[in-house]
């Protein structure tokens, strides 16, 4: 119960802090900041008061000791690196090791249903406003590739093209090497061609969601 109040408030009092000092010194040459902004906040509120507690997807996870393990003890985890870390370093290194941690991770994740349904690339023909960005993925080690997963939503590869970085999928290929990863799905060349986009059919649908969410 605690974990669940204390854990939100303080990760957003941090978040509307740096919102707002970005807003403040941007806003007014960037139109679009406010929206992706509002939505990170947004998101970032849901998950706060996510569904904890409901595990009902993950019967495979729970049937492993070692992620009950994980779940069950995760708050320690966070108690001993912060301590550790004091112990290492004082409050300087707890600030910038936990502290700022936190924000540019949680800031990294969020940034996927924000920048990523509002800045980027669009290479397939979704029906939404997802985006591929570059800076995000170098931050999400490969998740900012967001309109390929959107379209590949069962790809293990997130960075479809040989350019796009993609730190997950390398680490992916390296546990299959070793023979503890099996089964990884990809998109088909069929996959591929069905959704890619044609000058000829640009996607409207997404044009138009996309202007009426930036209109709000
Ligand atoms: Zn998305």
């Amino acid at each position: 119960m605690w974990r669940k109040l204390i854990m939100p408030l303080g990760v957003n009092s941090l978040r509307i802090t740096v919102m707002h000092i970005i807003c403040e010194y941007t806003s007014s040459s960037m139109k679009d900041l406010p929206y992706a902004l509002f939505a990170e906040f947004r998101y970032s509120l849901n998950v706060g008061e996510s569904r904890s507690g409901e595990y009902s997807n993950v019967p495979e996870l729970k049937a492993q000791w070692f992620y009950r393990f994980l779940h069950s003890t995760y708050i320690w985890h966070k108690i001993t690196h912060g301590i550790l870390l004091y112990i290492l370093g004082g409050f300087s290194y707890l600030a910038w090791g936990m502290g700022m941690g936190e924000v540019v991770i949680n800031h990294s994740t969020y940034f996927l249903n924000s920048v990523c349904h509002t800045w980027g690339e669009r290479p397939w023909n979704t029906s939404d406003t997802s985006t591929n960005n570059w800076w995000v993925a170098i931050l999400t080690f490969g998740e900012g590739w967001h309109n390929n997963h959107h379209a590949f939503p069962k790809s293990a590869r997130h960075g479809i093209e040989w350019w796009q970085f993609d730190v997950s999928w390398e680490i992916i290929k390296f546990l299959e090497t070793i023979g503890l990863a099996t089964d990884i799905k990809l998109p088909t060349k069929a996959d591929k061609e069905r959704l890619k986009v044609r000058l000829e059919t640009p996607n409207k649908r997404s044009a138009s969601r996309m202007k009426a969410l930036q209109e709000l």
